[in-house]
């Protein structure tokens, strides 16, 4: 973009940029959200233009909405914007509990088919945790295991929930996380399981990952019961790199892993389907503690937002915001309060911009 403001000048030729720059235009699906959502995605869509990102935002409202007999789904104009851009980010959506419509999170990645839950967990130089050294990814399976929905009434005081496990989705959450290694430069791969428990289910998802390591001689593979990982974790997470592991056992596991870099407020995530299809999105919930106070650390969204433009090809626009905004972390003189300062959301954001 900058070779070319400098090859073409006068008035004549600004169509011709402008065409140019709109050629290189990728839309990307942007799902505020619910109670901070709306303040975080303004951060992300401001820190964007000042780094000159080519994204144009597509702003989509997802409410739950009853389809033909009664059945959930996403609004269709969201689901259009997704078909066509490929890509969403989203901030937190809220979910009520025990009754009334079911996650909408977990309505968009059934819908999309969105396989794979990915979730880097870096220590951030300068902002003080537990730990100061912790690198490691979970990769979770995101379509089955004990979040199939599959639960049943036996008899008043007796209620089935049944844990779901296949072949297919077994080996392509592992083959992802196998790749997902090669292509970042990670060394190993270790499946978390209970297979010594659940013998059939966890033993099935044990074995499809032991057979698709044997197609990646460059990846060291351990297997891990999940109990131990926990035990590990706490007393040294540096021996881990690339974990992999069912729905549930991901769900908890990356949360223990957010809590070691700082929390859900830096968690970044992506949650990851087949041809490209993904939705990137901050790990914390919707806040309604502090909603429309200006008080929201925006950083998991940005995170997310810059695990997205890798995931697009955009390495070097991702690296420019990530180190912006860690340069303002470590800075520590514009910190949202969950990261120990007296600063807002706003001029937490307005910091980072000033540093691309
Ligand atoms: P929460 O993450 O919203 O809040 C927990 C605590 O962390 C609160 O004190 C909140 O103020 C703080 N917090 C969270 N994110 C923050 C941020 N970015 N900056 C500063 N502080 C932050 O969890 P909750 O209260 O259990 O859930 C509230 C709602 O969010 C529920 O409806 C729940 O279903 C939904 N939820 C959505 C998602 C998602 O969309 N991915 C994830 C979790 C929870």
């Amino acid at each position: 973009r900058s070779m070319l403001s400098q090859v073409v000048v006068g008035g004549a030729a600004r169509p011709l940029i402008a065409a140019f720059l709109q050629e290189r235009m990728q839309t990307v699906t942007m799902i505020p959200g619910d109670g901070i959502g709306p303040e975080i995605s303004n951060a992300v869509m401001k820190i964007f233009e000042a780094a000159k990102a080519p994204i144009q935002w597509e702003e989509r409202n997802v409410t739950a909405i009853q389809g033909p007999g009664g059945r959930w789904m996403i609004p269709p104009d969201c689901k259009e914007s997704m078909d066509q851009s490929k890509i969403g980010l989203k901030g937190p959506l809220k979910t009520p509990i025990a009754a009334g419509h079911p996650s909408m999170n977990l309505l968009l990645r059934k819908t999309f088919d969105l396989y794979a839950n990915v979730r880097p967990c870096v220590s951030i130089e300068g902002y003080k945790t537990p730990y100061t050294d912790v690198n490691l990814v979970t990769i979770r399976e995101n379509t089955e295991g004990e979040y199939s929905g599959i639960e049943h009434l036996i008899v008043e005081g007796v209620v089935q929930s049944i844990k779901l496990i296949t072949e297919d989705a077994s080996r392509r959450i592992a083959e992802y996380a196998f790749e997902y290694a090669r292509n970042n430069q990670r060394s190993s791969v270790t499946a978390v399981h209970k297979a010594n428990i659940m013998r059939m289910s966890d033993g099935l998802f044990l074995r499809k990952c032991r057979e698709v390591a044997e197609n990646y001689k460059d990846i060291k593979f351990t297997e891990m019961y999940l109990d131990t990982v926990c035990l590990n974790m706490v007393q040294d997470p540096t021996q881990f790199d690339v974990l992999v592991m069912p729905n549930l056992y991901g769900d908890i596991l990356s949360d223990l892993c957010a809590g070691l870099i700082g929390g859900l407020g830096v968690t970044p995530s992506g949650n990851i389907g087949a041809n490209g299809v993904a939705i990137f999105e901050s790990v914390h919930g919707t806040a309604p503690d502090i909603a429309g106070l200006d008080m929201a650390n925006p950083t998991a969204l940005i995170l997310s937002a810059v695990m997205m433009l890798r995931h697009m090809g955009l390495h070097d626009i991702g690296n420019n915001i990530q180190n912006a905004c860690f340069d303002t972390i470590r800075d520590k003189k514009v910190l949202t309060k969950d990261l120990g300062g007296n600063s807002k959301c706003s001029e937490f954001t307005d910091d980072i911009c000033r540093r691309i």
